[in-house]
């Protein structure tokens, strides 16, 4: 694995070039200063990444020089944080090679659970709740329908314009909490007449899917009812096994609150699995699915999960977090590395970030996350999701 050293007496500066670097799958030590003897071997280090506005040029050579080493090593002054992230993009990224001519892409709209945190703290990996797109072997399929639907929206309504053609998608929604629902009614694409929009998921435990859809567009809470959507979108409950074109899916229960549905897809490009939200309880009963222990609930999943390429998953809880949450219907990212290890998957997505956390949270759940899975001699590749991340498959 490739290790830098990021430089910068401003914080904000830090976390993004940290987040940066640990997208682009390096290991990173984030430092306000250099202090001799405080940071990993400059032998083992492949760049140093500087804020020149905080720290100038003969700061890093004093350093190197009191370390006895000579600077053989890339070092790298950006005026300003846009050009460190452009560097940065220039630097070589570890791991498997994207396959960036694929057209088969996972891109990721909102990434957060619980309700939208728009701000400064929050900017890096996004504020707006659960939306993932798929596009998979021809097919538009979108995974949930939190605030982050409205920029896939205003996005797709610019594909369609380029391509004159339009559009037709499959939203799946894996349950009906708010965080993945309320962006629906401002999605623009579902108001074109001439657009065909699928939407499919379980009922809820009271309602059926088409219900509470209809239900949130209510004069109460919104101006224009769901029947009114020129696109007129068809509302369909979904069964265990169902084909989205030539995408072949399976359904299945999460351990959530209500009735919550994860998704496992097979395409010509590997196999992608979408659980937004889920509780792994290692050490009790499930909580929500009373007929099943914890035990049969984990075995179920690393055997649905089994092998597959691209697994998102709830990670929204640390395990220290976690004992004072049981039963909210969320995993510690801990469980999620380690359910996601034992089912061999190639490379984990940790999803649904807690509104609580910070850019510079998950940055060190990301790391907390790899450390976990490298002591357990694992190869998977693990990555935060962040908004505007895509995955080409
Ligand atoms: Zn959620
Ligand atoms: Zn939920």
């Amino acid at each position: 694995m490739k290790n830098a050293i990021i430089v910068s007496k401003d914080a904000h500066w830090r976390t993004v070039m940290e987040g940066t670097l640990l997208g682009r799958g390096w290991q990173v030590a984030a430092v306000e200063a250099l202090i001799p003897g405080d940071l990993p071997d400059p032998d083992h280090v492949d760049a140093i990444m500087v804020d020149a506005a905080s720290i100038d040029a003969n700061t890093v050579s004093a350093w190197l020089n009191a370390e006895g080493h000579k600077l053989s090593i890339p070092l790298i002054m950006a005026p300003d944080l846009s050009h460190a992230e452009g560097l940065a993009y220039e630097l070589e990224s570890e791991g498997a090679p994207e396959n960036a001519a694929s057209p088969n892409i996972i891109r990721f709209w909102g990434v957060r659970g619980s309700i939208p945190t728009p701000g400064a703290d929050t900017a890096y990996y996004g504020g707006n709740t659960s939306c993932v797109e798929l596009s998979l072997d021809g097919e538009l399929i979108i995974l949930d329908a939190g605030s982050g639907i409205r920029t896939l929206g205003m996005n797709l309504m610019g594909r369609a314009a380029a391509a004159k053609k339009p559009l037709e998608m499959t939203l799946l929604i894996s349950h009906t909490h708010w965080d993945h629902i309320q962006g629906l009614p401002f999605f623009v694409p579902a108001y074109i007449p001439t657009n065909k929009l699928h939407v499919l998921g379980y009922s809820a435990v009271r309602h059926h899917l088409a219900e509470v859809l209809a239900m949130q567009m209510e004069p109460t809470y919104f101006p224009v009812s769901m029947n009114d959507m020129p696109s007129h979108p068809d509302v369909h409950e979904v069964d265990d096994h169902f084909s989205i074109g030539a995408v072949k899916a399976v359904a299945f229960f999460t351990n959530h609150p209500g009735r919550c549905a994860g998704f496992r897809f097979e395409t010509s490009a590997g196999s992608v699995a979408y659980v937004s939200d889920n509780e792994i309880n290692h050490d009790g009963q499930a909580t929500h699915l009373p007929r099943e222990t914890a035990e049969h609930l984990m075995q179920r999943m690393v055997d649905t999960l089994h092998g597959v390429r691209v697994l998102i998953h709830d990670a929204q809880y640390t395990r220290a977090e976690y004992h004072s949450k049981v039963g909210w219907g969320h995993s510690a990212f801990e469980d999620a590395v380690e359910m996601a290890g034992a089912a061999g998957v190639e490379r984990l997505v940790l999803f649904h970030h807690d509104p609580m956390r910070s850019d510079a949270d998950i940055n060190r759940i990301l790391r907390e996350a790899r450390a976990l899975s490298a002591k357990h001699g694992w190869s998977m590749r693990i990555d935060a999701a962040r908004e505007g991340m895509e995955i080409h498959l």
